[in-house]
């Protein structure tokens, strides 16, 4: 499959067509950014690694009935997906207060939630992402009540396989992004990437955080966290 004209570029990956219609080529990138944009940098080998993670996830997540937009990997970097419209709602389930969260609550972070939290954010840069309600969502149009039950459904069952997969490998799943399109036959779709990029993930034992807060709080070892985060996942995988 050859990648055809450039669509898209955003923060962390390009995306192309196809000569399929329905069919997109996601290239990630090694670029990182924070803070709505406002911090800039590169991460070695990021893109590979995102690549490699966000696919094991994605196909666990087949496994347990959840459609994904993962049709196939061509290259170390670049993916062959499905095309869905995006709806631009970032889907945020978390377990443990971290980040924006503790702020806004005024909680330590590291504090256990009772139960799960799902938020919704608009996902517009040029508004900052907001966090919004369901009011928002039907004012804006964003999506219908019937496709906002699903996303619940889907994130808060997301959140299930992908805790307790984790738990396995010895890894706290602290908070992540979920984005959801529809294709052609109005079907709803996990679609862009999971990986530590859109997800805190912390060590059991330790609580060394090994995803992307190393590069937004300048923690250093940054590169190595996504490495330790792939190789944790492919441990113990009889191929
Ligand atoms: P951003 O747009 O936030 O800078 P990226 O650099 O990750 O983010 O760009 C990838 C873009 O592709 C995102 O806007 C995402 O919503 C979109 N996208 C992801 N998967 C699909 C898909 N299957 N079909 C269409 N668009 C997608
Ligand atoms: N997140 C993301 N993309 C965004 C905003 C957040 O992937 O545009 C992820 C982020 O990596 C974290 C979770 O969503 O795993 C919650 O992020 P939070 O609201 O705490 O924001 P932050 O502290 O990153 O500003």
């Amino acid at each position: 499959m050859e990648k055809g004209k450039l669509l898209y570029e955003g923060k962390a990956k390009k995306i192309y067509e196809t000569d399929n219609p329905e069919q997109l080529i996601v290239h990630y990138k090694d670029d990182a950014t924070a803070f709505d944009g406002k911090k800039k940098g590169k991460i070695k080998s990021k893109g590979k690694f995102n690549l490699e993670i966000s696919n094991i996830f994605f196909m666990l997540l087949e496994d347990n009935d959840v459609k994904t937009h993962l049709i196939r990997q061509i290259s170390e970097t670049d993916l062959l997906v499905k095309k869905v419209d995006i709806i631009p709602i970032e889907v945020v389930l978390r377990n443990v207060a971290a980040g924006s969260l503790a702020e806004r609550l005024g909680l330590k972070e590291g504090t256990k939630l009772n139960r799960p939290i799902l938020e919704y954010y608009y996902k517009n840069d040029e508004l900052g992402d907001p966090l919004i309600n369901r009011y928002h969502i039907t004012e804006r149009n964003l999506a219908t009540e019937g496709q906002l039950k699903l996303l619940d459904i889907l994130g808060f069952k997301i959140n299930k396989i992908l805790s307790n997969y984790l738990k396995e490998k010895e890894l706290l799943l602290v908070d992540f992004k979920l984005e959801f399109g529809t294709d052609s036959n109005g079907n709803i779709i996990l679609a862009d990437e999971i990986s530590p990029d859109t997800c805190r993930f912390w060590d059991l034992n330790t609580n060394k955080k090994l995803d992307k807060d190393r590069f937004r709080r300048n923690l250093g070892e940054v590169e190595q966290a996504y490495q330790e985060i792939l190789y944790r996942l492919k441990k113990d995988v009889i191929v």
